[in-house]
């Protein structure tokens, strides 16, 4: 799985992720990546979120439109992803997922959460390609 958030060089922010649903690939299934407000939410002004895990589990909480409704109350992103992932866990304490949440300024949270470890994930904060557009990347592996 494969999630970013990217803010252009005009301030729009934009999210998305992608599903690898290998583990999870049955007929009809649609998971949580395509799910707008779980797999990913972007507001411009405000800031962007991308989640992935146990889609199952974490589709049920819409972790990414939490963290940028969050973030437009003030909330800074980093304490975000720990009190979202933590409520997930205290109803499904053996689920995996992760959370990135970026404000508008770039500045970003992200948190991993996972018992057994089916998932690896990576944070990267990059800026790339003229102007400062920033990217945040979250790749399940
Ligand atoms: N979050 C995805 C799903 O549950 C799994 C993945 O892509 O790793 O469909």
């Amino acid at each position: 799985t494969i999630g970013m958030v990217v803010i252009d060089e005009h301030g729009n922010i934009t999210a998305g992720t992608t599903t690898n649903g290998l583990n999870h690939k049955i007929p009809g299934r649609v998971g949580d990546s395509p799910i707008m407000g779980a797999g990913a939410y972007a507001m411009n002004g405000v800031g962007g979120a991308v989640a992935t895990g146990d889609g199952d589990v974490m589709m049920r909480f819409l972790p990414s439109f939490l963290a940028v409704s969050q973030m437009a109350a003030g909330v800074p992103p980093g304490i975000i992803t720990k009190l979202t992932i933590q409520n997930i866990a205290k109803y499904y304490p053996k689920f995996s997922g992760a959370l990135i949440a970026v404000d508008n300024k770039g500045t970003y949270g992200e948190l991993m959460y996972c018992i057994m470890s089916i998932y690896r994930y990576m944070a990267v904060n990059s800026m790339l390609m003229g102007n400062d557009p920033t990217t945040a990347t979250l790749s399940a592996m």
